[in-house]
């Protein structure tokens, strides 16, 4: 099986355009058009992955954690990263990462850690920003529904669990043909025309806006296509950072870390103790997310789960909430579920295994 056909499907599952800005998530080494005889998904690329995978015979690392995030300057043998770029090519395994758009989206990272906490209904904790556009677009009244079919086989007009939402209005457009035009209505040279238009409205999600456009421009009969593209101010309420979800029961505070302790399978939870005694609402954030603290307490969290929190950032949920710092491997532990169940399902009959080497850096010594 062809890398690229591999991407595809996990581009489908997570679309990059929704990756961070500072992060660096897609194929990192490899060639799109390598034949793959079997992935291994890892939380991180180490040696010791890259020797697992070669052992199991697969030429393919699908790694939530990109390994590489700035320029190298040279290839060799001085970091550990150098080391398995060098190692990676040398063996002929490429590396694909699946960061920070597998955090955003609302069947990732965040989706089996609230699974696994038996959190419900689990919904995005900071909804992203900057990622809609309205699309609207002039066609003459006989086109309107070729235009608006092409639009919505794109996949525009989709919002939550609603597809193929348009609005339309109706109005006239006026144009002149210059000479040189090639004009669908009029003639070349000829007068002004008045026509019966209707203006077509739907939203576009980011990662989609080529397609879209491509596909709107294909069926639109004009030369010329007038259309607006406007960002939106508004946010995705399924794409994100972080979820929020209820516990089925208020629990007690030693019951809950009793939870979390058993669904991560962790000897350690750093935490802080609120005033209350009692937990059921619960945001999460899997990584490091000690930046949302501020939007679990606005969303009223009884406690805040997450990975990486320094000691001033646990001052910072005074005596509002449980902040229950898991580590960051711990809390992305499952990810590497979530990947190999997905890839299973997409690629039945292909050898997709998860990672036996633990690649967390952090032991804990009790
Ligand atoms: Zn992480």
């Amino acid at each position: 099986m062809q890398l690229q056909h591999i991407i595809w499907h996990l581009e489908h599952l997570a679309p990059p355009a929704y990756q961070e800005s500072y992060d660096n998530s897609g194929l990192q080494v490899g060639l799109p058009e390598a034949e793959i005889s079997g992935v291994l998904v890892a939380l991180d690329v180490t040696e010791q992955v890259l020797d697992e995978a070669e052992a199991r015979g697969a030429n393919l690392i699908v790694m939530h954690h990109p390994l590489l995030f700035k320029g190298l300057k040279r290839i060799s043998n001085a970091t550990a990263i150098e080391r398995i770029v060098w190692k990676a090519i040398q063996k002929n395994i490429a590396l694909y990462a699946i960061h920070t758009n597998l955090d955003n989206m609302m069947q990732g990272v965040n989706a089996i850690l609230a699974r696994k906490l038996g959190l419900q209904p689990p919904q995005i904790l900071v909804p992203q920003a900057d990622v809609l556009s309205k699309l609207q677009v002039y066609v003459p009244e006989p086109a309107a529904a070729a235009v608006l079919e092409a639009l919505f086989n794109a996949g525009a007009g989709q919002i939550g669990s609603y597809a193929e939402c348009s609005y339309r209005q109706s109005g006239t457009g006026t144009f002149r043909p210059l000479p040189e035009a090639h004009p669908a209505i009029g003639t070349a040279g000829g007068p002004r025309e008045n026509l019966p238009e209707l203006n077509l409205q739907v939203l576009v999600p980011r990662h989609l806006e080529q397609a879209v456009i491509a596909a709107m421009k294909a069926a639109h009969p004009y030369e010329e296509v007038a259309y607006d593209l406007i960002r939106l101010a508004n946010t995705h309420p399924y794409q994100g950072a972080g979820m929020i979800g209820m516990l089925p029961e208020p629990e007690a505070i030693p019951q809950f870390l009793e939870r979390v302790k058993k669904a991560l399978d962790t000897g350690c939870i750093r935490y802080t103790r609120p005033g209350h005694t009692t937990i059921q609402k619960v945001a999460i954030c899997g990584g490091a997310g000690a930046s949302f603290l501020k939007a679990a307490l606005r969303a009223g969290a009884d406690a805040y789960l997450t990975g990486d929190f320094k000691y001033h950032e646990f001052f910072d949920g005074e005596d509002r909430i449980l902040i229950a710092d898991v580590g960051h491997w711990e809390s992305e532990q499952h990810t590497t579920e979530l990947l190999v169940d997905y890839l299973r399902q997409k690629l039945p009959n292909f050898a997709v295994h998860p990672a036996g080497s633990i690649t967390n850096p952090v032991h804990y010594f009790h």
